[in-house]
């Protein structure tokens, strides 16, 4: 009986024994599974201790990519991810450099109009959830009755037409939820490219990333990424065809990080 994530293990170990590994993964809906909202979706212990047994091998380095908020990610995440990229890779920080982009400012004002705006206009609709980065905001309507959950989108949408007529802001389409964003060409795939360059000159092979997405967001991430990496779809959500294997859920992708850091483990003590 083969498990699904023991197959997808033995493969990127097979591929990839001879490299370092960059493990660059997604949170909400890979490592997490979704919550109703943003604060409620925790890493579950054994997600937590597999990941961290990977991130113990001198061969391998952890980096998490999310829309999150960079400190909030790198809080659930924990020691394991050396890398963090938040707000889609707008602001990043490792062990020898941070980034900030220069965007992030220029829309902090208007953001926080919106936030109040949109707090104001939605309240008809029960079950809306504003989250304010600061930086980016985000309406969700998981809890929002279906019908009307969409409608609220729309609104939302409107109130911000002018900003993203002028360029100032973007639209992101998540599950269930609308991001505004500023309007700068930049996503998670710019993140795996600044992380790489930062793990290349620290390491004495060359580097492979293995990344893990659940979400439209992720596939900038896999667009940028060559024929010596590794894709990983999470759920059924991205579909494209730059991805080499797919895992169910968050607990799949905890058992491929125990059965890959078995496998690197017993390639170290045949050496
Ligand atoms: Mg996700």
């Amino acid at each position: 009986m083969y498990n699904p994530s023991d197959i997808v293990a033995a493969d990127v170990h097979e591929r990839l024994s001879d490299r370092h590994v960059l493990l660059l993964t997604d949170y909400d809906g890979t490592l997490a599974d979704i919550a109703p909202t943003p604060a409620e979706a925790t890493l579950s212990e054994s997600v937590r201790l597999e990941l961290a047994a990977l991130a113990a091998f001198d061969d391998v380095t952890v980096g998490v990519v999310s829309g999150r908020r960079l400190d909030d990610v790198l809080e659930r995440v924990g020691p394991a991810a050396e890398y963090g990229a938040g707000l889609h890779g707008l602001e990043m920080v490792g062990p020898e450099s941070a980034f900030h982009h220069y965007a992030l400012d220029s829309v902090e004002s208007v953001i926080a109009r919106l936030a109040r705006d949109a707090a104001r206009e939605l309240q008809w609709c029960p079950g809306v959830l504003l989250e304010n980065k600061k930086y980016a905001l985000t309406c969700h309507v998981r809890l929002a009755p279906p019908e009307l959950g969409d409608r609220a989108l729309e609104e939302f949408e409107a109130l911000a037409e002018p900003q993203l007529e002028a360029r100032t802001l973007k639209l992101l389409t998540g599950k269930q939820a609308l991001e505004l964003l500023p309007a700068v060409d930049w996503h998670k795939g710019r993140a795996a490219e600044w992380i790489r360059a930062r793990v290349v000159p620290r390491v004495d092979r060359p580097v492979s990333i293995v990344y893990l997405g659940d979400d439209r967001t992720d596939e900038d991430a896999f667009t940028a990424l060559g024929d010596e990496d590794v894709v990983i779809g999470v759920g059924d959500r991205p579909h494209t065809h730059l991805i080499d294997w797919r895992l169910a859920g968050p607990p799949s992708v905890g058992r491929f990080f125990a059965r890959l850091a078995d496998y690197r483990r017993g390639a170290a003590e045949e050496t």
